[in-house]
């Protein structure tokens, strides 16, 4: 029998050795060293996960694909930009994970997302395997014309690697509908196939299922409500900070609205906006769904109760809750305190790695009840695995009937991590939690399929 310090210097030992194969990728080095420093408990507790090669298979994607994406832009420049799809695990099924497109992708960046994405679809329960896609495309400022030969320039390479049964791919930052429409008619173009379950996210009326644009959102939102409830309290009158205004931080901000929650402020790349009065959706979605344009506009349009502040945190702004929705590491150790300081309960990660380890370390410290990412925004995935099962029997299922799902799932998921957590030792630590549940459940599954 290991003890736990044994089985956590063999870990470190492996954390050294993962930074030395993958130089020059920090974001995937932190998310394995956010994975890995939990695993001690349950690996000294049970030896077949102590086997060797198990952990070091874990942390090696099955296959990594990087390509050239040629494109022309309006002016008939040819432009060139780098796709890459990392198929990171696939013992629970097909891998699944969205795409992103945004100059800052790299290898390392959709390696840290396609690491994630494994322990956050088995925390779903559903039959899914891990990856992520991407290239350092950059939509803004594009015209629809430019965004589809992209899209179509993209796919021509993607589709040989992906299907219905081998990898699905859905939206992500920089990909939403639009990008999702482009992208299935270059596969159905080149494949000469109606294979609707091979992407997920589509539109409602060609076998996207209803709620999956709501899903991120909403089920982050239950499960702030879960870690809330724990704490004897709900939504009702708690005011909420939201960063980002893209799918995710909208569907944030639909649903707390609707339990009763004030969410005061949105933020982009250019800065963020506060308003007392609540955030305004209809005007939200007119200027980044329809108008696509930038959150300044909302403060001019919206009147006295907003104000933009260019530049500056979002969590400088008082607040009961925090729900960061943009993008890794945007909530650092200083935003943190200032979080404590105004009296923050509970911080629930609509995005992927938002917050940095030295800042969950100090709101764990703190008493903040903390939802990591790959539980709390594990809803969008979930109903892209509802809408593949939706696609495979060729049927759908009402708005009602999905959602209801949903708040089972995420209901099941803060459960789970609840549980485990207390189970090892570490009671109301969901990032322990989330991650040895869902690490039980993939190393299961690889240690009963062999050393493939
Ligand atoms: P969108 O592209 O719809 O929106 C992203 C938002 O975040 C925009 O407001 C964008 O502002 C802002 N943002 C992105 N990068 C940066 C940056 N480097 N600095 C400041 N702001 C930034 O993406 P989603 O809403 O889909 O995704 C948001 C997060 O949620 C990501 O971390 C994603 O991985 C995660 N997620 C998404 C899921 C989904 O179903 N879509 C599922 C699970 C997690 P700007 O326009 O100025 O760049």
């Amino acid at each position: 029998m290991t003890t736990r310090s044994e089985t956590q210097s063999t870990l470190d030992h492996l954390l050294t050795e993962i930074e030395h194969r993958n130089p020059a990728q920090p974001e995937f080095h932190q998310a394995a060293h956010e994975v890995l420093e939990t695993l001690a408990p349950v690996v000294a507790a049970r030896p077949e996960y102590a086997e060797p090669g198990l952990i070091e298979r874990l942390v090696e994607p099955e296959r990594q694909v990087m390509f050239r994406v040629p494109w022309q832009d309006d002016q008939g420049r040819v432009r060139v930009n780098r796709g890459f799809r990392v198929e990171f695990n696939s013992a629970l099924g097909p891998y699944k994970g969205g795409l992103r497109f945004h100059p800052s992708v790299n290898l390392g960046v959709i390696k840290f997302l396609g690491f994630e994405q494994i322990f956050k679809n088995a925390l779903t329960g559903l039959g899914i395997g891990g990856g992520k896609g991407g290239s350092d495309f950059d939509p803004h400022g594009r015209s629809d014309a430019e965004v589809m030969r992209f899209c179509q320039s993209f796919m021509t390479e993607l589709y040989r690697h992906i299907g219905e049964h081998t990898d699905v791919p859905a939206g992500d930052i920089g990909v939403g509908g639009r990008e999702i429409g482009y992208l299935f008619g270059q596969y159905r173009r080149i494949t000469n196939r109606w294979e609707s379950g091979v992407l997920t996210g589509k539109g409602r009326g060609w076998g996207g299922s209803l709620i999956r644009p709501e899903a991120t959102g909403y089920g982050n939102v239950l499960f702030a409500a879960a870690m809330m409830r724990e704490r004897g309290e709900d939504l009702e009158g708690q005011t909420a900070v939201v960063s980002g205004s893209g799918n995710v931080a909208i569907y944030t901000i639909e649903k707390l609205t609707a339990l009763g929650a004030n969410a005061v402020t949105c933020s982009d790349s250019s800065g963020y906006v506060v308003d007392e009065k609540g955030i305004d959706l209809d005007l939200l979605k007119q200027i980044k769904e329809v108008e696509r344009g930038r959150v300044d506009a909302y403060a001019e349009r919206r009147g006295a109760s907003a104000r933009f502040v260019p530049g500056g945190s979002v969590w400088d702004v008082p607040a009961d809750l925090a729900l960061p929705s943009a993008t890794q590491n945007e909530l650092d150790e200083n935003a943190a305190a200032t979080l404590i300081r105004n009296g923050v309960k509970a911080v629930s990660e609509g995005a992927n790695m938002p917050t940095t380890p030295e800042a969950v370390h100090l709101l764990q410290q703190a008493g903040v009840a903390f939802g990591p990412g790959k539980a709390a925004n594990a809803g969008g995935v979930a109903v892209s695995a509802l809408e593949m099962a939706q696609n495979h029997a060729r049927t759908s299922w009402t708005a009602a009937r999905v959602e209801e799902e949903l708040a089972d799932i995420m209901t099941s998921i803060h459960t789970t991590c609840h549980e485990t957590a207390e189970r090892y030792g570490a009671p109301g630590d969901y990032v322990t939690g989330a991650n040895i549940a869902g690490f039980e459940r993939v190393a299961d599954a690889m240690l009963a399929q062999g050393v493939i």
